[in-house]
Formats: structure tokens, C-alpha cells, sequence
């Protein structure tokens, strides 16, 4: 696959889950989601995974059979008459998810670098 083949359905992935969760937020879904930041290790579960219960529901967001909490961090939690979303997304990062990760995967490296320049190594 091309780059710009990639480029071009990474974008009709974004547009189309755009369009996904703002049908969700119309028809009265809480579609809240685990990944929050896109930052490594913050939330957890799938991207493309959004909560199935009505907006404004008292207990924690719940899709198909995982539970989560507002840090995002995901708990399989099985019952027998799962909620669930029509719309199935993309697991394609939002453009600031992106941003955060690549942010994060940056300072990273720069503190690899710092490591390996305070103990005399080549870099
Ligand atoms: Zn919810």
C-alpha cells in the first residue's frame, strides 16, 4: 500500500468515526471511550470502542461486555444482554490522539538521549 493510499484511508477512517459518534451523540448514546488521550498507558481497551449505554447514566460506561471508569482504564465485566453500538469504528486515532502520542514518544526520546548522554555514550 501506498503512503498516500494510507494517508487516504487513515482520513476516510477519521471522517467516518466523526460521523459515527456525532449520529451516537444524536440518538442518545453516552459514547464516551476508554482511549482518551492516545498517550501509552493512559486508559486502556480499544480505540475504537465507545460506551453503549443512554447519556447520562448513573453507573460506569459500559460497551459489549468491558466496563470503565473515568480514568479509562477497562474491567471485563460479562453480563447476558450486552449493550452495543450499530455503528462499529475504525480503531484509527483521532488527530489528537495522534498528536499526544507522537508528543510522548518524543520526550521519551529526548530522555533516552539525556540518559545516554550523561553516561558518556554515543548517541
Ligand atoms: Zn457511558
Amino acid at each position: 500500500m501506498s503512503t498516500i493510499t494510507a494517508l487516504a484511508y487513515r482520513t476516510k477512517h477519521r471522517i467516518d468515526n466523526r460521523w459515527w459518534d456525532f449520529l451516537a451523540v444524536l440518538n442518545g448514546y453516552c459514547n464516551d471511550r476508554p482511549v482518551k488521550t492516545g498517550v501509552p498507558g493512559q486508559g486502556g481497551g480499544y480505540s475504537h470502542t465507545r460506551c453503549a449505554l443512554p447519556r447520562g447514566h448513573d453507573s460506569v460506561h459500559r460497551s459489549r461486555n468491558y466496563v470503565w471508569g473515568e480514568n479509562g482504564k477497562t474491567m471485563y465485566l460479562p453480563v447476558e444482554d450486552f449493550p452495543s453500538q450499530p455503528w462499529g469504528r475504525h480503531p484509527t486515532s483521532t488527530l489528537r490522539q495522534a498528536r499526544n502520542a507522537r508528543r510522548w514518544h518524543a520526550e521519551q526520546s529526548a530522555r533516552r538521549k539525556f540518559v545516554r548522554l550523561d553516561r558518556g555514550e554515543p548517541y
